[in-house]
């Protein structure tokens, strides 16, 4: 391989031409839009060539590969070109996998990836291994080899990242769940969504491990028609509804992380670990002294014997329903945003036995409004995330939870997802502020 393109300039493209550079290939990146500025000046330093606002079709047709970023849809028209042309077009991980000879621990699955990874990077780490953590989150693959080789790399991988491999090979795979989540760039199809996801065991074999969540009935029906060489661990909800036991007697370990889905993911986690050697106590150690990230069933206040709790990454309806399960005080929930087709149906439960009002934070609720009509006794509407808290706080009682758990994309009234959750958890910060000075 002598001369390599990237199309899309983001974080798994930089990457990607990074990593070329650092072996020696001349590379050419190309963008569509405009590239981040952070980003350029990393290309120019770097002496690699690129472009914006638009393709060189014919430079990218005399380069030996094509690496494609996880953001550029296959629909995309220069990828169609490229296909018609015959040239072999491969994903970031699949490139970074071509340069990589250690051990690859690979997490998948609609919801719960980034904790997933997270908790199984912090685990080997804390083990003594030494480990790096990237891929849809944080760090590219790529990057991280262009910077060196560590000995083991936990991946989260997103179905966009899977959609371009060939020989991409985890020896430990990780698919959570399969729920309805970016079908638009399946063609609306469940099933091609599924297969994506599926696509993480594709190139395993028999020395390499495959853990899914056994109680998917998504994964358990897809199962059937695929031929998985790796050895297979179901995690069932009997595995950690009670507790995930430790196999040394001494009970059961102590997480950090609260929900069911939160069980589902440790315990995924943890015979990961198992299966890579790690001891139980080494398991017990990491399991004690993990933080999650924020925006994921985050604590942020308490006022006036109210909590607060900002779950803004729950941007689909599944990632709510175990929101809404993990509660376990009434609740006020703040909810709406951009609905990427969501049904609320699955909701209902939760919703009749937890949920005493909702407040709707998006531009247009009309929806949610008509859905929940009847079955929550209060429903506002406000724009702006400070008026939601005190809305919250007004509706609640004393022993209540604020819930922010939008089941919806931000980017009606906010940046990002984290945007949304950093305006809420400023306001709750300033609403106590004000709350205390008024006690005084
Ligand atoms: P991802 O990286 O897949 O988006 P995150 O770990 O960032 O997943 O979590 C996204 C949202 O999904 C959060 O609201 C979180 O509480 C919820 N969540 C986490 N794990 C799971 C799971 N196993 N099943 C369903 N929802 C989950």
């Amino acid at each position: 391989m002598k001369k390599v393109a990237v199309i899309g300039a983001g974080e798994s493209g930089i990457g990607a031409a990074l990593l070329a550079k650092s072996r020696g290939i001349e590379v050419f990146v190309s963008d569509f839009g405009s590239i981040d500025d952070k980003y350029k000046k990393e290309l120019l330093d770097n002496d690699i060539h690129f472009e914006e606002g638009g393709h060189d079709i014919e430079r990218l047709l005399s380069t030996d590969l094509v690496i494609k970023s996880p953001g550029v849809p296959n629909h995309a028209s220069v990828i169609g070109r490229l296909k018609e042309s015959g040239v072999k077009i491969i994903s970031e991980i699949e490139f970074g996998f071509l340069f990589y000879e250690g051990f690859t621990l690979a997490v998948t699955g609609s919801n719960g990836k980034t904790t997933a990874s997270g908790l199984l990077y912090h685990l080997l780490y804390s083990a003594g291994k030494q480990v790096a953590l990237g891929g849809n989150y944080g760090k590219s693959f790529a990057r991280i080899l262009a910077e060196g080789s560590p000995e083991m790399i936990v991946l989260e991988v997103s179905s966009f990242q899977l959609d371009d491999i060939e020989h991409f090979r985890p020896h430990v795979a990780i698919l959570l769940n399969i729920t309805p989540d970016h079908l638009d760039r399946y063609d609306h199809s469940m099933q091609k969504y599924a297969h994506a996801k599926f696509r993480i065991t594709e190139n395993q074999t028999p020395d390499d491990y495959f853990i899914y969540n056994g109680d998917d009935p998504v994964i358990i029906e897809e199962l059937k028609s695929y031929e998985v060489k790796a050895h297979q661990l179901a995690i069932t909800r009997s595995d950690y509804i009670n507790g995930i036991p430790s196999k040394d007697g001494s009970g059961n370990f102590e997480l950090t992380i609260k929900g069911t889905h939160n069980l589902l993911n440790a315990a995924t986690v943890v015979e990961a670990c198992r299966v890579t050697g790690l001891s139980e106590q080494e398991i017990a150690r990491g399991l004690k002294t993990f933080v999650n990230l924020p925006h994921r069933l985050e604590s942020c206040g308490m006022i006036s014997g109210v909590e607060f709790i900002n779950d803004s990454k729950a941007t689909n309806v599944d990632a709510v329903y175990y929101a809404l399960e993990a509660m376990e005080k009434p609740v006020v929930w703040i909810a709406g945003g951009t609905d990427k087709g969501n049904d609320y149906e699955v909701l209902l439960p939760f919703v009749e036995e937890k949920v005493n009002a909702l407040i709707c934070l998006g531009v247009d609720n009309s929806k949610l409004k008509t859905f929940f009509r009847g079955h929550i006794q209060a429903i506002v509407e406000t724009k702006q995330a400070s008026e939601a808290v005190e809305l919250g706080l007004k509706l609640a009682e004393a022993g209540d939870v604020v819930l922010l758990s939008p089941a919806c994309a931000s980017f009606d009234l906010f940046k990002n997802y984290m945007d949304r959750g950093d305006q809420f958890k400023a306001a709750v910060s300033e609403l106590a502020r004000r709350v205390n000075e008024d006690k005084k």
